[in-house]
């Protein structure tokens, strides 16, 4: 039996983790108190071991000092099966054969690809990534026949992976006989290298054009790698011809990531190509309230909007703030409000933004672009001062946080509209543009390197 005040811990940490992680590092755990004050935390395996080391210890150690009298310390063992104190207890044993499994599983997702919380259920679909959706979904009812290739594009954190292995795990359920391989395009450049070493190339071939349905994540890593894209390209042929699924995601429309061979390119527009963009503040808020329920988590609506208006171009960062409020509000035990929210927020935040002012933040930009701070802060609307005017109004928004009004206010009383039209254009650009991408990192740095 697990020791009741660790039962009562797991139980508070338990709403506050996703659930795999959970199940993952945490169910097989224990806690042993051998002299009073100082106690043990045996868990199944040194992953384990790091990984609470890495993530929890502290909140975990909170909870402690209010449970346990006289709590001094705390350490963690891997409780070896070996071990002859703990030889008694049949259910670590048992555990940690089973653990040892997940967690390795968990070190290699290629053993175990598909995240069973990313389904089309747990997903929110709003305007930013309606098409996506159904698109993914008509594949996944239909594999093969709906939209084949099927490629999904669009920025970091916006759940192109959860859509892609929404699809696997979708027909896994209702078509479990379909053999599905997912790969990041990484690992399928690296195993073909590794194939190519091991002479082992034609059993690399075999593995992915016997498949029923091919996903391949961040296809963007396969440019300026001539071999793999080549082995790519018939494998996508085989596939394609014997009427077998394919997905793709990148991070970039096809013809914007370079170097990816024109052959390629047509043959990805035979079949459907759609994006996801950033959500606006009503997805962003809807998406927090769905992630919220899913933990559990009582937050006042006040609360999820200040995190929607903070965090605006990334879902996995939005979560992470959640998350992070949960628990924080359970270890220190304390309401959920705004002001809890910035606290926490402002830990999540990157740091060397502390120093940076709206005054800085122009001064580098007009010097980065010759022109006059008079001339940015004014109303011409000439290509030359519009786009260093959006840029700074996107540094000023992602950088430092800044609200539309108060940037407004900051750059000479303009609308909170327009600066909302300015930063969505950067964050557009971005995606498409590498020359903008230079002109906003070089800004960064300057800001960065401080005077
Ligand atoms: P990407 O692959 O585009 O970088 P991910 O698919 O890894 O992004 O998504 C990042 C995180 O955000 C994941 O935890 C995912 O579940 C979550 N997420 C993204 N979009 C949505 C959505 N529309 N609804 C619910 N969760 C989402
Ligand atoms: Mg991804």
């Amino acid at each position: 039996m697990t020791n009741p005040i660790w039962q009562d811990i797991l139980n508070t940490l338990e709403p506050t983790m996703s659930r795999p992680n959970f199940a993952t590092w945490l169910a097989s755990t224990d806690l042993i108190e051998e002299i009073p004050g100082a106690l043990t935390i045996t868990v199944p395996n040194q992953y384990a071991k790091s990984w609470l080391e890495d993530h929890i210890i502290g909140d975990i150690e909170k909870l402690l000092k209010k449970s346990v009298e006289n709590f001094e310390q705390v350490r963690i063992v891997v409780a070896k099966r070996g071990a002859s104190s703990l030889d008694d207890l049949p259910i670590l044993q048992k555990a940690t054969e089973e653990t040892d499994e997940k967690a390795i599983a968990d070190e290699a997702p290629k053993n175990n690809p598909f995240n069973p919380k990313y389904t089309f259920e747990s997903f929110i679909v709003g305007n930013n990534n309606r098409l996506a959706f159904a698109a993914a979904h008509a594949v996944a009812d239909k594999p093969g026949e709906a939209y084949n290739p099927l490629f999904l594009y669009g920025g970091v954190g916006l759940g192109k992976t959860h859509l892609m292995q929404a699809v696997a795990n979708h027909i896994t359920l209702n078509n479990p006989k379909k053999k599905i391989a997912y790969v990041s395009c990484e690992a399928f450049a690296n195993e073909f290298i590794e194939a190519l070493q091991h002479k082992a190339i034609n059993e690399f071939k075999r593995k992915y054009r016997s498949v029923d349905v091919f996903l391949v994540d961040d296809i963007q890593f396969l440019a300026n790698k001539e071999g793999t894209q080549e082995e790519f390209f018939h494998t996508f042929n085989t596939l394609h011809q014997a009427n077998r699924q394919i997905v793709m995601t990148a991070d970039r429309m096809p013809k914007e990531i370079g170097d990816l061979e024109e052959r390629l390119i047509s043959r990805i527009g035979w079949g459907m190509v759609a994006d996801i963009q950033t959500p606006n503040f009503e997805n962003r808020v809807a998406i927090l309230q769905a992630k919220a329920k899913q933990m559990n988590f009582n937050a006042p609506p006040e609360v999820l909007e200040y995190i929607a208006n903070t965090i605006t171009n990334n879902i996995r960062e939005l979560e992470g703030s959640l998350t992070k409020l949960a628990t924080t509000a359970t270890v220190e035990d304390c309401p959920v409000t705004v002001e809890l929210a910035k606290v926490v927020m402002k830990d999540l935040a990157r740091p060397n933004t502390r120093n940076l002012t709206t005054k800085k933040v122009i001064k580098v930009v007009t010097e980065q672009f010759g022109i006059d701070a008079i001339d940015l802060l004014g109303k011409k609307r000439v290509q030359e001062l519009v786009y260093p005017r959006q840029i700074v109004m996107y540094i000023l928004r992602h950088t430092l946080g800044h609200s539309y009004p108060q940037i407004g206010d900051e750059l000479g009383g303009k609308d909170h509209t327009t600066i909302m039209h300015g930063v969505e254009k950067i964050e557009r650009l971005l995606k498409t543009d590498n020359q903008v991408e230079r002109d906003i990192r070089d800004v960064s740095r300057t800001l960065e390197g401080g005077e």
